[in-house]
């Protein structure tokens, strides 16, 4: 019997899943445009390899991966692109950002697949280049690229491989009804990681209150051919038992160190999703084109997951779960504790959508916050044991050093401090603040430092110049000398 570990602080939270997961996963209805941005994961954006005009098949690449960080982008749908060019994207920034535009035919006429027909025989190498190409990344809302994290470097081995099926944040449902539902095809996705990670055990975490969930998975492992080489561990409900360092922390008794990664303690997590589209991308050749979103909240009437394709507009989805919502109503991408919310309805649902909430009040600031009363309650509730008042001090009073000296990067931005303060004081805000604050800093500091170095640079080289200069006027002026000396003395001679 596995002891469990803990993690310090989180909070009980009302979990608010039970209206999204009444029914089955239904499809979301294909739009007639999907705007498809170029960068929906961490790293480089991909760049695009069709034109306007062209036409598309649904699964066919659109866009290849640039550099190492970064994964393609396929067509959702068949149709013609209609547009690349500068978008509103989801994201807190409220920013544009270059996209691909499909208008949709109708006929979701696929490209042909190429399924790996038995990915045993396939390197690690082999399996993480198809990872990669099928455009996968992590699907908890991170949007990491996965095949980085299935390749563990020479210095480091794999111990433990980590199914993160925990999903914490109220509201969200979107994991739990895929291990409910697709049990099989994580488990395929799993044993395609182990190979490729090579790693020593695999764990599938799941909160104690999916029990239909933590059902379904024991039921498909005990006929799989993992059978045995996976255990399932359902651990407490308490947030934010979901994030990586502290689900680390529950399932394996060990501290991912400060800066540190979870590799540095021989420990890989991935979002059950991810492994399902693994499954999907190897065994049957689709590349990452959909996902499946949570509608929820008190304005949405027929709340529920939906299997959306990329790049339909979030209204849409909105629509079709019969919600009433004003202009000014906000929507919020992700949970009510780590979501953000988006300017309105017509953004797409990217890679990292994993809920879209409306008429969810977020656990955040009031208008007008008060004064701290110093009661610690922020503390007692941080998961990573910060002292959030502190911090809250130095960043309101823009002390950066002060704050980075009391860990602010260690912040997960969980919200917990938020969520508990009596005096509604917006704390993550600052933290978020003071870390953008503190990185353009850094930034800043490099530049200036890289301008220095190159100044001095070019003095030395302007310094050497001179000094070069100066010698060889001098030996001209010493073979002058010399050849008008040796002249009078021929002359002399004479
Ligand atoms: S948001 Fe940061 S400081 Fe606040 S509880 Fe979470 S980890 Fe701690
Ligand atoms: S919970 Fe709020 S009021 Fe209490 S110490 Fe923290 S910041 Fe101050």
């Amino acid at each position: 019997m596995r002891q469990l570990g803990s993690f310090p602080g989180g909070l009980v939270l009302d979990g608010q899943k039970s209206r999204s997961t009444q029914q089955p996963i239904r499809s979301a209805p294909l739009s007639k445009v999907l705007t498809l941005p170029l960068q929906q994961h961490i790293g480089a954006a991909a760049v695009p390899i069709v034109k306007v005009g062209d036409k598309v098949l649904k699964g066919q690449q659109i866009a290849k991966a640039e550099g190492h960080v970064s994964v393609c982008l396929h067509a959702p749908s068949s149709g013609h692109i209609t547009a690349i060019d500068e978008r509103p994207i989801p994201h807190p920034s409220g920013l544009s950002a270059l996209c691909i535009t499909i208008q949709t035919d109708g006929k979701e006429q696929w490209t042909e697949l190429t399924p790996i027909e038995d990915y045993k025989n396939s390197s690690d190498h082999e399996l993480r280049q198809l990872i990669r190409d099928a455009g996968i990344v992590g699907l908890g809302g991170a949007g990491f690229p996965s095949f980085i994290k299935l390749n563990p470097s020479v210095h480091h081995h794999v111990d433990t491989l980590i199914l993160n099926g925990v999903e914490c944040e109220p509201y969200i449902s979107c994991d739990d009804m895929l291990m409910r539902e697709r049990a099989q095809g994580i488990l395929d996705g799993i044993a395609i990681m182990r190979q490729a990670t090579k790693a020593n055990q695999c764990i599938i975490a799941i909160e104690d209150n999916k029990p239909i969930a933590i059902n379904a998975m024991q039921t498909a492992l005990s006929t799989h051919p993992e059978n045995g080489k996976i255990d399932i561990i359902v651990v407490p409900t308490r947030y934010p038992a979901g994030s990586e360092k502290q689900l680390i922390e529950v399932i394996t008794n060990k501290q991912v160190p400060n800066g540190g990664l979870p590799i540095d303690i021989g420990t890989v997590m991935h979002n059950v999703g991810t492994a399902y589209a693994i499954a999907r991308a190897i065994n049957y050749g689709e590349p990452l084109i959909s996902r499946i979103v949570t509608i929820t909240g008190n304005e949405v009437k027929n709340a529920g997951n939906l299997e959306v394709l990329f790049g339909t507009p979030i209204k849409d989805c909105l629509i079709f779960c019969e919600t009433q919502w004003q202009i000014t109503d906000p929507i919020i991408q992700g949970g009510p504790m780590m979501g953000y919310p988006l300017p309105n309805a017509d953004l797409p649902i990217t890679k990292t959508a994993n809920c879209i909430l409306v008429g969810v009040e977020q656990a955040a600031p009031a208008e007008q916050a008060m004064p701290c009363i110093r009661c610690g309650d922020c503390a007692t509730a941080c998961p990573v044991s910060l002292l959030p008042q502190q911090l809250y001090w130095h960043a309101k009073a823009k002390n950066l050093d002060k704050a980075v000296d009391y860990n602010l990067f260690d912040c997960i931005e969980c919200g917990c401090c938020n969520y508990v303060c009596p005096s509604e004081i917006p704390l993550v805000q600052y933290f978020k603040f003071a870390k953008t604050e503190t990185m353009n800093q850094q930034q800043e500091r490099q530049k200036s430092d890289a301008a220095r170095v190159r100044h001095d640079n070019r003095q030395t080289r302007q310094e050497m110049e001179k000094q070069e200069k100066a010698l060889r006027q001098q030996q001209r002026k010493a073979a002058l000398a010399a050849s008008q000396a040796a002249k009078q003395a021929e002359e002399d001679k004479t």
